[in-house]
């Protein structure tokens, strides 16, 4: 596995490959990886021939009183994860090389960013557009692998991608979870014990509504009631930042559920703030698939 600091040194080497044939998978994350990271490097790995793995903590994409300073980082370790997994080049640059002293073009989409994360996170979906369109260009990618954890990331970088013609396929990851629900996240260090025992709480809220849901309930202000009790009750301590179900594409707030639907929290735990998803309707979705498998 080679390791780049320069774009100049990236670009080299993925047009080299793209010379002879190869085609690229493209893994954009900020590090100090778990196993959510591993899975996107192994579906990358099987998505093409050369894998590039792109560690980076974009200081653009983190507000002024956000964790920029203390996101965890380990190079070292991160470095031979990637190479375990396979992962051909390693992209590790210094912010310095990502954005020059007077760098001035962004890449945004303001309306899907306005509500989930986005509202509490002014320009950070800005930030996360510029980079992930600079790592794509840098790698000439083919495939480019995302976490459905981040969904409404993957669902702007979808967006993106199609609304400039740009020649990637934005692929998707499942969550990766703790044996006991948590969704894994670099940011889960932070952490304590007594937080982290009660952490599976979040994604159980998640569930609880889920199953409402597969059993008939569609109306999203009793559902998300569901989840605020349950949590009131059980995890009083959280502090939910926002609790939406949305179109999944769209990103629009639901009323009503007749169709794909996703159910989206960040909850802070402490002062950790964790971020969590479940599509909806999963049942009703897995019923059709298996009675149209049998039809077949
Ligand atoms: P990050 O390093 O947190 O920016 O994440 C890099 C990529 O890993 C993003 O596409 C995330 O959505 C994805 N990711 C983070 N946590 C998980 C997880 N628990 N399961 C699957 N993918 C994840």
């Amino acid at each position: 596995m080679q390791i780049f600091t320069h774009p100049d040194e990236l670009r080299a080497q993925c047009r080299a490959w793209r010379a002879n044939g190869k085609t690229i998978a493209l893994v954009p994350t900020m590090g100090y990886y778990h196993a959510g990271h591993e899975s996107l490097m192994e579906q990358g790995r099987k998505l093409a021939d050369r894998l590039v793995v792109s560690l980076f903590v974009n200081p653009a994409q983190f507000g002024p009183d956000e964790d920029l300073a203390s996101y965890p980082r380990d190079l070292e370790r991160d470095s031979a994860i990637a190479r375990a997994k396979g992962a051909d080049a390693l992209f590790a640059p210094a912010p310095s090389v990502m954005y020059a002293p007077d760098h001035s073009t962004w890449v945004e989409a303001p309306e899907l960013a306005a509500g989930l994360c986005g509202a509490f996170r002014p320009g950070h979906f800005r930030g996360v557009c510029t980079i992930v369109l600079k790592l794509l260009l840098l790698a000439g990618a083919d495939f480019a692998v995302f976490g459905q954890k981040d969904w409404q990331q993957q669902t702007i970088i979808r967006h993106m991608v199609r609304d400039l013609n740009l020649p990637t396929e934005i692929v998707l990851a499942p969550i990766v979870r703790e044996p006991d629900g948590l969704a894994m996240s670099s940011r889960n260090t932070y952490l304590s014990a007594d937080e982290r025992a009660r952490a599976p709480l979040v994604q159980q809220g998640l569930r609880l509504a889920a199953t409402l849901a597969s059993e008939g309930q569609k109306d999203v202000g009793a559902l998300r009631q569901g989840i605020l009790d349950f949590w009131a009750r059980e995890f009083p301590e959280a502090r939910v930042e926002y609790l939406s179900v949305v179109d999944p594409w769209s990103l629009e707030p639901l009323v009503k559920i007749s169709g794909p639907a996703l159910l989206a929290c960040a909850v802070y735990v402490g002062k950790t703030r964790l971020i969590d998803n479940i599509l909806l309707e999963e049942k009703c979705r897995r019923e059709a698939n298996t009675s149209s498998h049998q039809n077949q």
